[in-house]
């Protein structure tokens, strides 16, 4: 249930009305938006029909939102959201933001070389791996807080904002301390308990879709987060799985139309992930800018050959800024920047 309230509504009005419902056993979230001030409200719609909001003073209109996500929707939010990362990065304006690095962080010396190229080649983010979530328990791990250490101290070197994947609700202190995003992987984007810890913070939180989770899924988990009061939230397709093997994954570029349609959080693309081979990394990342994504993610690594992780789907340095510049045609040609 959505209550859209009069322009003139009051602080007060406010109060009323959510203290009221708060002693339903409700949540009220107000969302102030430039020309109307808005209350979602989680929890039992039942205690909702106990109350006649519409008689309430400052109320407009009672909506109720049909959809299972509430908070995510754009019956909640008419207006895109833009989530800021760190005081220079927003992402789901007007220009493309996008994120590289290698897969993991493996030293300070690559990291640092690799993040001077990207920066210098239009990306803000910088995004590096120290907890990895690998198939196997025998593969490379991640450096830990070594490897946090590492991307911190790399990126304000540089002038990049961080991103790196936490796995555990028992990291998110850690992490904090040390990047500007949470990402959540594919395989935890339904580790709920994980999605509530980092609802319950105020840093970004980067939610990838799960390999087998459909765009409901990912829209629901997002929800998770928002439901615990983190509104920054941004959400990635990185490819699912399907029959087809001639791909690492299969990059699902209907969700970018699709998620912009029913919600108003960012959408990030991961054309790395998405098809698992350098090789069509770039026609995959120029699909989704046409498509209308508000950011990339795309690993980047000096020596793919050498990486310790996914180095085939790695793009070396000069790959990526000729991509980078070939993007900005497409983003023109659908009224954005890069
Ligand atoms: C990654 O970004 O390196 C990663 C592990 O991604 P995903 O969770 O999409 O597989
Ligand atoms: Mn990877």
């Amino acid at each position: 249930m959505i209550v859209v309230l009069k322009s003139d509504a009051t602080e007060e009005q406010i109060r009323h009305i959510t203290e009221k419902t708060e002693k339903l056993g409700l949540k009220a979230h107000v969302s102030r938006g430039v020309e109307r001030t808005i209350i979602g409200f989680i929890g039992p719609e039942d205690a909702l029909r106990m109350i006649p909001l519409e008689v309430f003073p400052g109320v407009e209109s009672v909506i109720p939102v049909l959809s299972p996500f509430k908070l995510v929707s754009r019956e909640f939010k008419k207006q895109d959201s833009i989530v800021k990362i760190g005081p220079h990065v927003k992402v789901g304006d007007k220009k493309i933001v996008v994120m590289a690095g290698p897969c993991s962080v493996e030293s300070h010396e690559n990291l640092l070389a690799v993040a001077k190229k990207i920066k210098k080649a239009g990306a803000t983010v910088l995004r590096g791996g120290a907890f990895k979530p690998r198939t196997s328990p025998y593969d490379f791990q991640g450096m830990g807080e070594e490897g946090l250490k590492i991307l911190s101290a790399v990126g304000k070197e540089v002038g990049l904002a961080t991103i790196t994947e936490i796995m555990d609700p028992r990291q998110v202190e850690l992490v904090a301390q040390y990047a500007d995003v949470f990402q959540i992987g594919a395989r935890n984007m339904q580790n709920f308990s994980l999605l509530r810890e980092v609802g319950q913070t105020r840093k970004p939180v980067f939610l990838k879709r799960g390999l087998s989770a459909t765009i409901k899924d990912l829209l629901m988990s997002a929800e998770y987060i928002l439901s615990e009061g983190n509104f920054d939230v941004i959400l990635c397709e990185r490819g699912i799985r399907t029959f087809e093997t001639a791909t690492r994954n299969t990059l699902d570029i209907n969700a970018v139309p699709v998620v912009k349609k029913l919600s108003h959080l960012p959408m990030v693309v991961d054309p790395s992930h998405g098809t698992g081979h350098w090789g069509y990394v770039a026609s995959a990342a120029r699909a989704a800018v046409a498509a209308g994504c508000d950011g990339l993610m795309i690993e980047v690594h000096d020596n793919p050959e050498e990486a310790l992780s996914d180095g085939a789907q790695s793009l070396k340095p000069e790959n990526f800024a000729t991509l980078m510049n070939e993007l900005k045609a497409i983003a023109q040609a659908v009224g954005r920047e890069i």
